[in-house]
């Protein structure tokens, strides 16, 4: 049989952490499931300054704190990948995983998003020698360098400047003729003399035998083709939220983001959805930990309500 849980999480990104400590100090039997590194995408943050009360702290460090305290009180992490939810007779659902399945009288989807690809030739062969999703992981690699960083967001502008702690330039490449980042990012963008932008312009092609060499650009506008040569090349064009494992199980928007009301609840009773994963969120580590919490709060009265526990 597999084993038995009041409230299972899907993903431990801040999110699901946030959810595991209300649940957990809910007294509800809690398990946390994460396929990969605890944190989510704040794992891979240097450092985040903009949550309330901790003036500034390692991505890293946040989500070990935040799993720390959840565990404190109860909570079980498993790390294992979800692969389907599977709605039971009694109420229950069906969790399952790679590592095995499980029972939860309420589950909590908290699995976030995941980096989109340029798709590109020589992207996925080069992925690790010099093609990077995640600046604060690889920027060191490249020290007086020149490298590209390829989108106009607020993820891009916030890794681009990471890099330039460590590269001797870096070329912003956006497809736009203006960036969609936020105006502090933007202002400070800007202000970095080793940011350079290419406007207009797309990556075609990421050429390099055994690592990253030169890219291939194509302008829009004009058509022109020209080679640029860089040691790396940083891809923040946005997300996917993982909500692959869910098709047909719940509502979801256009871009496959989970709809939710205030409470956090989907479509159907007894699942509810946190954080990046879900339709209209701000994508931020504290809204991201509310939701998880509001989630929380919101299961446990189902699980009382609908199993009469108390
Ligand atoms: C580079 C970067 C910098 C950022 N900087 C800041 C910042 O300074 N301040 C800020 O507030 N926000 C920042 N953000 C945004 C913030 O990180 C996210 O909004 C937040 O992490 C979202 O939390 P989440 O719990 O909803 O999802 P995520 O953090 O995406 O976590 C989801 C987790 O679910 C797991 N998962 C997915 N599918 C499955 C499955 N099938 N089975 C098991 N596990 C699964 C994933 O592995 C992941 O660990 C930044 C984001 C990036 C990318």
């Amino acid at each position: 049989m597999p084993a038995e849980y009041d409230i299972i999480i899907i993903g431990a990104g801040p999110g699901g952490l946030a959810a595991g400590l209300y649940a957990a100090r809910a007294r509800r039997k809690t398990l946390l499931i994460e396929k990969n590194i605890t944190g989510g995408q704040i794992a891979l943050t240097a450092v985040v300054e903009n949550y309330p009360g901790i003036p500034e702290i390692n991505g890293f460090d946040l989500g070990q704190a935040m799993q720390q305290q959840a565990e404190k009180y109860g909570m079980e992490t498993a790390y294992a990948t979800v692969s389907a939810i599977e709605p039971q007779e009694d109420r229950r659902h069906l969790v399952r995983t790679n590592e095995g399945d499980y029972l939860a009288r309420a589950v909590i989807i908290t699995s976030g998003a995941d980096y989109n690809r340029l798709g590109v030739p020589g992207e996925e062969r080069l992925t690790g020698f010099g093609v990077s999703y995640c600046a604060t992981c690889d920027a060191a690699f490249f020290k007086d360098m020149e490298v590209a960083v390829v989108g106009g967001g607020d993820a891009a502008m916030d890794e681009g400047l990471f890099v330039t702690r460590y590269a001797s330039k870096v070329h912003v490449i956006h497809r736009r003729d203006q960036l969609r980042a936020s105006a502090v990012l933007q202002e400070r963008a800007f202000a970095n003399p080793k940011m350079h932008f290419i406007w207009n312009t797309v990556v075609e092609e990421v050429k390099g035998e055994s690592a990253v060499e030169s890219l291939r650009l194509r302008n829009v506008v004009t058509g022109e083709e020209s080679e640029l040569p860089v040691s790396a090349v940083f891809i923040f064009i946005g997300q996917t939220p993982n909500t692959s494992f869910l098709e047909g199980l719940v509502e979801m928007d256009e871009g496959k983001h989970i709809i939710v009301n205030a409470w956090m609840e989907t479509s159907r009773p007894g699942i509810f959805a946190a954080g990046d994963v879900r339709d209209s969120s701000a994508r931020q580590v504290v809204t991201s930990a509310g939701d998880g919490a509001t989630a929380a709060i919101r299961a446990d009265h189902y699980v009382t309500d609908t199993f009469k526990v108390a």
